[in-house]
């Protein structure tokens, strides 16, 4: 069921984007930024080594653990996760507080663990949210999806694989699904859901 438009006190309510991993979260949150630059999408922090091409402050954060560590015991993140048990994400709190109070689309683009981390946290800090799963049109498309990838070995591949069958399980749990058979078609129905919480 999709859920009505505003919040109760005329807040619009946080998207957040999750879905298993390879699914192709990241490349459907960039296509909906190309189309409709006035969406809002949070820069996470993350521990890991920047990708080539990757800009500091505008695909991610990039800090030491160090770094990371200082900032979420000063409370500075809405939700952290270590994701393949590698490296650490987190959602910076103030700006997604800011852009939400500016009443900008504001959307996150976060793994399960951290849409969970939401799901807790979100009642005490007086946020209402939309939760969209993102899934693959089969689980075969997931495996394809991940080999082609080629970022990662056979034994990384293959943790990636038993955490997503995992993680599939868990889609009846948001509040809406979006099968990702195009990277357009993803987006516009993304959009959809985001125009319709804006009233845009
Ligand atoms: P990548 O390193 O490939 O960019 O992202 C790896 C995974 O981390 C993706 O599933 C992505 O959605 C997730 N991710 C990115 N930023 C955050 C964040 O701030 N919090 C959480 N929980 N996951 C994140």
């Amino acid at each position: 069921a999709v859920p009505s438009a505003e919040q109760k006190d005329g807040r619009r309510r946080l998207i957040v984007l999750t879905g298993p991993t390879a699914v192709g979260k990241g490349t459907v949150e960039a296509q909906l930024r190309q189309d409709h630059p006035e969406v809002w999408v949070s820069v996470s922090a993350t521990t890991r080594a920047p990708r080539p091409g990757e800009k500091d402050g505008v695909t991610y954060w990039f800090l030491s653990e160090e770094e990371f560590a200082r900032r979420q015991a000063a409370g500075e993140f809405l939700e952290t996760a270590l994701v393949h048990g590698m490296s650490h994400y987190g959602t910076p709190l103030k700006p997604v507080l800011q852009h939400l109070a500016e009443g900008q689309p504001t959307i996150l683009e976060i793994d399960l663990q951290g849409a969970h981390r939401v799901r807790q946290c979100a009642p005490s800090l007086g946020l209402e949210v939309v939760y969209v799963f993102l899934a693959p049109p089969t689980f075969d498309d997931l495996i394809i999806r991940l080999n082609e990838r080629g970022t990662e070995t056979a034994e990384e591949r293959r943790k990636r694989l038993e955490t997503a069958q995992l993680e599939m399980a868990s889609q009846s749990e948001f509040d809406v699904t979006i099968v990702n058979d195009t990277v357009k078609q993803a987006a516009s129905a993304l959009w959809e859901i985001i125009a319709r919480e804006y009233n845009l």
